[in-house]
């Protein structure tokens, strides 16, 4: 078959700050995608942690169907059913009390460091603003979320940054206790690190975050982005670790490919964004809540978040299987079904290399950094897909190490 729509038009046309694979994908199915020319692919990248349930799950078609035939948008001049029964079922799920709706994580991010500056200026005065985040964290792409990120390099040539922000080594409580003060309005952090190369944190580490920000007045912000709504195995990866964060964020996986974030947190926090402070004009769009209300039914049930541990195992068997064949990998990391392979040494920078080979193999994965394989599938992911998938990715390295 061929299209007119093709990867050189991608270069004619686009910007170019992606550089997507050579095929494109035209059809998904569950853990299967089928590019123009009818190859099909077993979908381990899961669109960077966003198809929580597979590609065209039937339920959330019809979720999204059955919204689009009764209202698609109304600003919130008005607000609407599907929001607030969204809104309903988050707050009911989790810790928080409020909910403001995004369309992005980074939308979500951008809420909650504005909200906790406005937060800490509210009850503290002025000097309450820096934030403290982590190195190799990773907020999203606007301004003030790239500099609350921890990798300069998404800053080059954007300055001057958003003021008072402050970057320590992750899990190091000791970096954390000796800069933090009265003037920190909010320590900010992912409870799984994803983009910085798959890192949980330490349980120790995160409940003594807990009671620095408690003794100097700060919030303790979760960006759960790329680890919530069960990809840890629990709804949240906050209720895996037994601490609970002051605001969250929350989008990716939440939609399930449908684009929407949202930020959670208390009730009195959540005075501080009063009438009129912030906004977006599409957040709690109809279309977006529909199908992410279905997603959390869906997914926040035991079943579904048991099946997500027994498939970590299945994917940690197969990774330490193909790493007695190859020894590949210094480590396999992650919890749930967000798992990182940092590569050994004498491959480090080769993982652009190993994703575009297990494409020409038929299976897509992503990398978080240069030297991290990650995988993100469908938490529904068939163990038969896995086993396949990884057949492929073993196929595809014995292939790159013969050529090596
Ligand atoms: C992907 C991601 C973001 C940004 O989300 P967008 O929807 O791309 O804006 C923010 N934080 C974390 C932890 C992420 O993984």
């Amino acid at each position: 078959m061929t299209s007119e729509f093709t990867r050189e038009l991608f270069d004619e046309v686009m910007v170019p700050n992606y550089r997507p694979q050579q095929v494109i994908p035209v059809k998904g199915e569950g853990s299967r995608v089928w590019d123009q020319n009818c190859k099909e692919y077993i979908d381990f990248a899961g669109g960077i942690a966003v198809n929580s349930l597979g590609h065209c799950h039937p339920e959330l078609v019809n979720a999204l169907k059955a919204q689009a035939d009764q209202l698609w948008h109304l600003s919130n001049v008005y607000t609407n059913e599907p929001a607030l029964r969204l809104a309903k079922r988050l707050t009911d799920a989790t810790f928080a009390d409020k909910v403001f709706f995004a369309n992005s994580g980074a939308e979500a991010n951008e809420a909650a460091f504005k909200l906790a500056r406005k937060y800490g200026h509210d009850h503290h005065g002025d000097s309450k603003y820096e934030i403290i985040s982590f190195v190799q964290s990773f907020h999203g792409r606007t301004l003030f979320t790239v500099a609350v990120g921890g990798q300069p390099k998404y800053l080059d040539g954007f300055h001057p940054a958003p003021e008072g922000i402050t970057h320590l080594p992750y899990n190091d409580l000791a970096a954390l206790e000796a800069a933090i003060s009265d003037r920190t309005c909010a320590v900010v952090l992912e409870p799984i690190q994803g983009e910085g190369g798959v890192r949980p944190a330490d349980a120790a580490f995160l409940r003594g975050v807990r009671e620095l920000c408690d003794k100097h007045n700060a919030l303790m912000v979760f960006d759960e982005v790329q680890s919530g709504v069960g990809r840890s195995g629990h709804l949240y990866a906050y209720m895996a670790f037994g601490v609970t964060p002051d605001i969250l964020t929350t989008a990716k996986s939440l939609g399930g490919g449908f684009p929407v974030g949202a930020m959670l947190t208390t009730s009195h926090i959540a005075e501080s964004f009063g009438f009129g402070t912030h906004g977006s004009t599409y957040g709690g769009n109809p279309l977006a809540c529909s199908v992410a209300d279905k997603v959390i039914e869906i997914i926040n049930t035991p079943e579904v978040l048991a099946g997500v541990a027994s498939k970590h195992q299945c994917f940690r068997d197969n990774l330490n299987k193909l790493n007695e064949q190859f020894g590949l990998f210094a480590e396999v990391r992650g919890m749930g079904l967000l798992i990182g392979a940092e590569l050994v040494p004498e491959w480090h920078g080769r993982g652009g290399d190993i994703i575009a080979k297990a494409m020409e193999h038929g299976l897509m994965c992503l990398v978080a950094g240069p030297n991290v394989l990650r995988f993100a599938p469908s938490l529904v992911i068939p163990d038969a897909d896995i086993n396949e998938g990884m057949a492929r990715l073993g196929a595809a390295l014995a292939e790159l190490i013969g050529q090596a």
